[in-house]
């Protein structure tokens, strides 16, 4: 049984752990960098991307992030959690993971549609309900990422390698297929 951690520095981590517990895995809140000794999968939440951001450097969970990460650990950024695996946040130099080489634009479906849902067709998975809340917008992925479902032709669940990342939030739809997905990733590597 694979041990999944979950990013506990703010943001709704609490739903991320409610959905792993129904998939039959370990699961541990990951606060500090001794936290994430035989994690195999990590999960970034989403909330506030700055002020998670800023608690890793704080406490230097992001630099044990990644060499947790170049040892093999798989990870799955939500909204927030996408921002701060990103390379490139436009018009931004907050903290960041800089994992993912992507560009992302915060905030970007503006005011009126701060929050919505929208019928996405995901890869592998098929039709989803997707949960947008103040969401960033993907605008460029690089050659080696898969992106596994659009919205608007922006990309909103995308996959490079050993990374996961969606600009929506699954943990708050009553359906853990992507987390399944996530967790098959920390088997065995697709
Ligand atoms: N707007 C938030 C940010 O930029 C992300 C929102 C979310 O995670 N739902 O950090």
């Amino acid at each position: 049984m694979p041990k999944i951690g979950v990013l506990a520095l703010q943001g709704d981590f609490s739903e991320h752990i409610k959905m792993l517990k129904k998939c039959n895995v370990n699961v541990c809140l990951v606060k500090l960098p001794e936290d994430l000794i035989d994690v195999q999968g990590l999960i970034i939440p989403g909330g506030e991307s700055t002020t998670i951001g800023n608690l890793m450097q704080r406490n230097g969970l992001n630099k044990e992030i990644t060499k947790k990460h170049k040892e093999g650990m798989i990870i799955y950024g939500s909204c927030a959690g996408a921002i701060l695996l990103a390379k490139d946040i436009i018009g931004s130099s907050q903290p960041r993971l800089n994992l993912l080489d992507i560009s992302i634009k915060r905030n970007d479906y503006g005011r009126q549609v701060d929050s919505f849902e929208a019928q996405l067709s995901i890869e592998k998975i098929g039709k989803f309900n997707g949960i947008f809340i103040r969401a960033p917008v993907i605008e460029q992925v690089s050659n080696g990422t898969k992106v596994l479902s659009r919205l608007n032709n922006n990309p909103v669940l995308i996959q490079d390698k050993n990374i996961l990342a969606s600009t929506f939030h699954p943990e708050l739809s009553n359906d853990k297929r992507i987390h399944e997905y996530f967790i098959k990733l920390t088997k065995n590597f697709l």
